[in-house]
Protein backbone atom coordinates (compact mmCIF):
# COMPACT_ATOMS: atom_id res chain seq x y z
CA UNK A 1 0.00 0.00 0.00
CA UNK A 2 0.94 3.45 -1.26
CA UNK A 3 2.42 5.69 2.28
CA UNK A 4 -0.25 8.64 2.55
CA UNK A 5 -0.49 11.41 4.73
CA UNK A 6 -3.42 10.17 6.68
CA UNK A 7 -3.87 11.58 10.17
CA UNK A 8 -5.78 9.59 12.84
CA UNK A 9 -9.35 10.11 13.49
CA UNK A 10 -8.50 11.33 17.18
CA UNK A 11 -4.94 12.94 17.29
CA UNK A 12 -3.60 12.33 21.07
CA UNK A 13 -1.92 14.82 22.83
CA UNK A 14 0.33 13.35 25.23
CA UNK A 15 2.01 15.79 28.12
CA UNK A 16 5.58 15.02 29.53
CA UNK A 17 6.34 16.38 32.59
CA UNK A 18 10.15 14.69 32.68
CA UNK A 19 11.62 15.17 35.97
CA UNK A 20 9.28 18.02 37.22
CA UNK A 21 6.13 17.60 39.80
CA UNK A 22 5.69 17.06 43.26
CA UNK A 23 2.41 16.56 45.30
CA UNK A 24 1.09 20.52 44.78
CA UNK A 25 1.39 19.67 40.90
CA UNK A 26 -1.05 17.36 40.91
CA UNK A 27 -3.41 20.70 41.20
CA UNK A 28 -2.68 21.28 37.30
CA UNK A 29 -4.12 18.17 36.83
CA UNK A 30 -6.68 18.61 39.06
CA UNK A 31 -7.51 21.82 36.81
CA UNK A 32 -6.94 20.12 33.53
CA UNK A 33 -9.28 17.23 34.33
CA UNK A 34 -12.41 19.67 35.29
CA UNK A 35 -11.29 21.47 31.67
CA UNK A 36 -11.11 18.70 29.41
CA UNK A 37 -14.17 17.03 31.06
CA UNK A 38 -16.28 20.41 30.35
CA UNK A 39 -15.07 20.72 26.72
CA UNK A 40 -14.55 17.19 25.53
CA UNK A 41 -11.81 18.22 22.96
CA UNK A 42 -11.36 16.67 19.88
CA UNK A 43 -8.00 15.08 20.94
CA UNK A 44 -6.95 11.90 23.36
CA UNK A 45 -5.14 13.86 26.25
CA UNK A 46 -2.65 11.98 28.41
CA UNK A 47 -0.38 13.09 31.37
CA UNK A 48 3.12 11.30 31.80
CA UNK A 49 4.41 12.78 35.19
CA UNK A 50 7.43 11.58 37.07
CA UNK A 51 7.53 7.88 38.64
CA UNK A 52 6.35 9.25 42.35
CA UNK A 53 3.43 10.61 40.64
CA UNK A 54 1.82 7.97 38.93
CA UNK A 55 -0.20 6.38 41.02
CA UNK A 56 -1.54 9.41 43.00
CA UNK A 57 -1.89 10.85 39.68
CA UNK A 58 -4.09 7.83 37.83
CA UNK A 59 -6.34 7.83 41.14
CA UNK A 60 -6.75 11.72 41.06
CA UNK A 61 -7.88 11.11 37.10
CA UNK A 62 -9.89 8.10 37.20
CA UNK A 63 -12.99 9.71 36.71
CA UNK A 64 -11.88 11.68 33.79
CA UNK A 65 -10.89 11.02 30.42
CA UNK A 66 -6.88 11.90 30.29
CA UNK A 67 -4.93 8.79 30.13
CA UNK A 68 -1.99 8.55 32.65
CA UNK A 69 1.83 7.21 31.24
CA UNK A 70 5.52 6.88 32.53
CA UNK A 71 8.27 8.54 30.49
CA UNK A 72 10.27 4.85 30.21
CA UNK A 73 10.77 1.40 31.67
CA UNK A 74 13.01 -1.28 31.82
CA UNK A 75 13.39 -3.80 29.09
CA UNK A 76 13.55 -6.37 31.04
CA UNK A 77 10.39 -7.44 33.40
CA UNK A 78 11.44 -7.61 36.72
CA UNK A 79 15.05 -8.07 38.30
CA UNK A 80 18.46 -6.43 39.92
CA UNK A 81 18.10 -3.28 38.38
CA UNK A 82 18.78 -0.69 41.24
CA UNK A 83 16.89 2.33 40.46
CA UNK A 84 15.16 1.37 36.76
CA UNK A 85 10.99 0.63 36.81
CA UNK A 86 9.23 -2.08 34.90
CA UNK A 87 6.41 -1.78 32.40
CA UNK A 88 4.22 -3.93 34.90
CA UNK A 89 4.96 -1.40 37.43
CA UNK A 90 3.76 1.42 35.00
CA UNK A 91 0.47 -0.87 34.66
CA UNK A 92 0.60 -1.24 38.29
CA UNK A 93 0.73 2.16 39.16
CA UNK A 94 -2.03 3.04 36.93
CA UNK A 95 -0.58 3.87 33.10
CA UNK A 96 -1.35 3.12 29.76
CA UNK A 97 1.08 4.35 28.33
CA UNK A 98 4.70 4.59 28.36
CA UNK A 99 6.98 7.37 26.75
CA UNK A 100 10.20 5.16 25.11
CA UNK A 101 13.31 5.99 23.47
CA UNK A 102 13.07 10.15 24.32
CA UNK A 103 16.41 12.05 23.28
CA UNK A 104 16.84 12.57 26.41
CA UNK A 105 17.05 9.08 27.04
CA UNK A 106 19.13 8.42 23.98
CA UNK A 107 21.32 11.11 24.25
CA UNK A 108 21.75 10.95 28.13
CA UNK A 109 21.52 7.27 28.95
CA UNK A 110 23.13 5.98 26.06
CA UNK A 111 19.98 3.96 24.70
CA UNK A 112 20.41 2.26 21.37
CA UNK A 113 17.77 1.72 18.82
CA UNK A 114 17.82 -1.64 19.50
CA UNK A 115 17.42 -1.05 23.58
CA UNK A 116 14.34 0.98 22.73
CA UNK A 117 12.97 -1.49 20.73
CA UNK A 118 13.56 -4.32 23.51
CA UNK A 119 12.02 -1.96 25.61
CA UNK A 120 9.25 -1.38 23.41
CA UNK A 121 8.36 -5.60 23.12
CA UNK A 122 8.33 -5.33 26.85
CA UNK A 123 6.12 -2.41 27.23
CA UNK A 124 3.53 -4.04 24.65
CA UNK A 125 3.56 -7.02 26.57
CA UNK A 126 2.75 -5.30 29.76
CA UNK A 127 -0.65 -3.80 28.27
CA UNK A 128 1.31 -0.07 27.77
CA UNK A 129 0.74 2.02 24.81
CA UNK A 130 3.89 2.97 23.42
CA UNK A 131 4.58 6.55 22.42
CA UNK A 132 8.39 5.62 20.34
CA UNK A 133 10.62 8.78 20.11
CA UNK A 134 12.61 9.82 17.22
CA UNK A 135 14.54 12.68 16.18
CA UNK A 136 17.11 14.14 14.21
CA UNK A 137 20.39 16.34 16.05
CA UNK A 138 21.22 19.82 14.71
CA UNK A 139 23.80 18.47 12.96
CA UNK A 140 22.40 15.96 10.88
CA UNK A 141 19.50 18.32 9.68
CA UNK A 142 22.03 20.58 8.49
CA UNK A 143 23.93 18.02 7.04
CA UNK A 144 20.94 16.95 4.96
CA UNK A 145 20.20 13.70 6.73
CA UNK A 146 16.92 14.37 8.73
CA UNK A 147 15.25 11.88 6.41
CA UNK A 148 17.25 9.31 6.29
CA UNK A 149 18.44 9.53 10.73
CA UNK A 150 14.62 9.57 11.27
CA UNK A 151 13.31 6.42 8.82
CA UNK A 152 16.57 4.06 10.44
CA UNK A 153 15.58 4.99 13.61
CA UNK A 154 11.49 3.96 13.28
CA UNK A 155 12.53 0.53 11.54
CA UNK A 156 15.65 -0.44 14.12
CA UNK A 157 13.39 1.08 17.33
CA UNK A 158 9.99 -0.92 16.69
CA UNK A 159 9.78 -4.35 16.76
CA UNK A 160 8.16 -6.77 14.22
CA UNK A 161 6.65 -8.27 16.69
CA UNK A 162 4.73 -4.80 17.14
CA UNK A 163 1.94 -5.75 14.47
CA UNK A 164 -0.78 -4.22 15.05
CA UNK A 165 -0.95 -3.24 18.98
CA UNK A 166 -1.54 -0.08 19.85
CA UNK A 167 1.40 2.46 19.28
CA UNK A 168 2.22 5.78 18.37
CA UNK A 169 5.53 7.37 17.23
CA UNK A 170 6.31 10.75 17.57
CA UNK A 171 9.03 13.19 15.63
CA UNK A 172 11.35 14.85 18.60
CA UNK A 173 13.87 17.06 16.54
CA UNK A 174 16.41 17.06 18.87
CA UNK A 175 17.41 20.71 18.47
CA UNK A 176 13.85 21.62 18.67
CA UNK A 177 12.85 19.96 22.21
CA UNK A 178 13.19 22.79 24.90
CA UNK A 179 14.79 25.79 22.62
CA UNK A 180 12.19 27.35 21.28
CA UNK A 181 12.56 26.66 17.87
CA UNK A 182 10.32 24.48 15.40
CA UNK A 183 11.13 22.90 12.08
CA UNK A 184 9.36 24.79 9.45
CA UNK A 185 6.03 22.83 8.53
CA UNK A 186 7.00 21.79 5.57
CA UNK A 187 9.71 19.86 7.17
CA UNK A 188 7.34 18.63 9.07
CA UNK A 189 5.60 17.66 6.82
CA UNK A 190 8.41 16.07 5.12
CA UNK A 191 9.63 13.91 7.95
CA UNK A 192 6.22 12.64 8.90
CA UNK A 193 5.58 11.52 5.81
CA UNK A 194 9.10 9.37 5.89
CA UNK A 195 7.83 8.05 9.01
CA UNK A 196 4.85 7.26 7.16
CA UNK A 197 6.45 5.18 4.28
CA UNK A 198 8.56 3.40 7.29
CA UNK A 199 5.78 2.29 9.07
CA UNK A 200 3.98 0.97 6.17
CA UNK A 201 7.48 -0.71 5.08
CA UNK A 202 7.64 -2.38 8.61
CA UNK A 203 3.91 -2.89 9.20
CA UNK A 204 2.38 -2.79 5.60
CA UNK A 205 -1.60 -1.61 6.40
CA UNK A 206 -1.31 -1.05 9.49
CA UNK A 207 1.33 1.57 9.73
CA UNK A 208 -0.82 3.83 7.92
CA UNK A 209 -2.98 3.73 11.29
CA UNK A 210 -0.12 4.77 13.89
CA UNK A 211 -0.71 8.22 15.08
CA UNK A 212 2.38 10.63 14.41
CA UNK A 213 3.38 12.82 16.63
CA UNK A 214 4.89 16.15 16.78
CA UNK A 215 7.13 17.12 19.93
CA UNK A 216 9.54 20.17 20.02
CA UNK A 217 8.54 23.33 21.54
CA UNK A 218 4.91 23.04 20.92
CA UNK A 219 2.80 26.03 22.39
CA UNK A 220 -0.14 27.65 22.39
CA UNK A 221 0.87 29.70 19.94
CA UNK A 222 2.33 27.27 16.97
CA UNK A 223 0.09 24.26 18.25
CA UNK A 224 -3.23 25.14 15.73
CA UNK A 225 -0.59 25.47 12.84
CA UNK A 226 1.87 22.58 13.58
CA UNK A 227 -1.51 20.04 14.21
CA UNK A 228 -3.07 20.86 11.27
CA UNK A 229 0.09 20.04 9.07
CA UNK A 230 -0.61 16.72 7.05
CA UNK A 231 0.08 13.87 8.94
CA UNK A 232 1.07 15.20 12.05
CA UNK A 233 -1.44 13.19 14.45
CA UNK A 234 -1.18 15.12 17.80
CA UNK A 235 1.73 16.21 20.31
CA UNK A 236 4.13 15.36 22.51
CA UNK A 237 4.61 18.56 24.59
CA UNK A 238 7.71 19.20 27.17
CA UNK A 239 7.51 22.52 28.95
CA UNK A 240 3.92 23.71 27.79
CA UNK A 241 2.11 20.53 29.67
CA UNK A 242 3.38 21.50 33.05
CA UNK A 243 0.39 24.40 34.05
CA UNK A 244 -2.91 23.41 33.24
CA UNK A 245 -3.59 27.06 31.35
CA UNK A 246 -0.82 26.16 28.94
CA UNK A 247 -1.47 22.92 28.23
CA UNK A 248 -5.26 24.07 27.63
CA UNK A 249 -4.03 26.76 25.59
CA UNK A 250 -2.75 23.92 23.32
CA UNK A 251 -5.97 21.96 23.50
CA UNK A 252 -8.15 24.69 22.24
CA UNK A 253 -5.47 25.23 19.65
CA UNK A 254 -7.20 22.19 18.11
C1 LIG B 1 9.71 16.75 25.02
O1 LIG B 1 10.61 16.72 25.83
O2 LIG B 1 9.16 15.70 24.67
C2 LIG B 1 9.31 18.04 24.48
C3 LIG B 1 8.63 18.05 23.37
O3 LIG B 1 9.69 19.15 25.19
P1 LIG B 1 9.31 20.68 24.87
O4 LIG B 1 7.86 20.72 24.50
O5 LIG B 1 9.58 21.41 26.15
O6 LIG B 1 10.18 21.12 23.75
Amino acid sequence: MEPSLLTTPRPLIAGNWKMNGLEASLDEARLLAAWVDAHSPAARVALCPPATLLNRMADLLAGSTIAVGGQDCRAEPRGAFTGDISAEMLTDAGAVLVILGHSERRVGHGETDALVAAKTTTAVGAGLEPIVCVGESLEQRRAGQASSVVTNQVLASLPGSIGDKPFAVAYEPVWAIGSGMTPSLDDIKEIHFAIRAALCVQLGAAGQLVPILYGGSVTAVNAGEILAAPGVGGALVGGASLTAKSFIGILEAL
